[in-house]
């Protein structure tokens, strides 16, 4: 996946350029995923339930809501960077354990957990 390969580049090259290596452990990181993950909550937070229907999502909150899931996409693959491990194929295990968990013919339509 030659894009995915781009952003991993990328990332390489921001984190070298400013010498953040050293501050970059998977639980410094782990924490800063869960703060961004906090973010993407504070666009929604205090709203009630039909304030986000498909037609009251405007262009503020879409143009927050893409910045926060940047900042959570480039900590999922720096902690994979540090721990060398292969996203893609982590959610692809993952989609396997899921459909064994959660049967189609048992879940459908239901929100309760296994
Ligand atoms: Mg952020």
């Amino acid at each position: 996946m030659q894009d995915f390969n781009k952003i991993n580049q990328e990332i390489l090259t921001f984190v070298k350029d400013r010498d953040w290596e050293k501050f970059h452990s998977p639980k410094n990181l782990s924490m800063a995923l869960t703060v961004e993950a906090s973010e993407l909550l504070e666009i929604f937070q205090w709203q009630k339930e039909n304030d986000f229907l498909d037609s009251k999502i405007n262009d503020v909150i879409i143009k927050d809501t893409k910045d926060e899931v940047a900042d959570i996409f480039y900590y999922l693959l720096r902690i994979c960077q540090k721990m060398d491990i292969n996203l893609e194929e982590a959610f692809w295990d993952k989609m396997k354990k899921n459909k064994i968990k959660y049967p189609v013919d048992d879940f459908k339509g239901k929100s309760t957990k296994y």
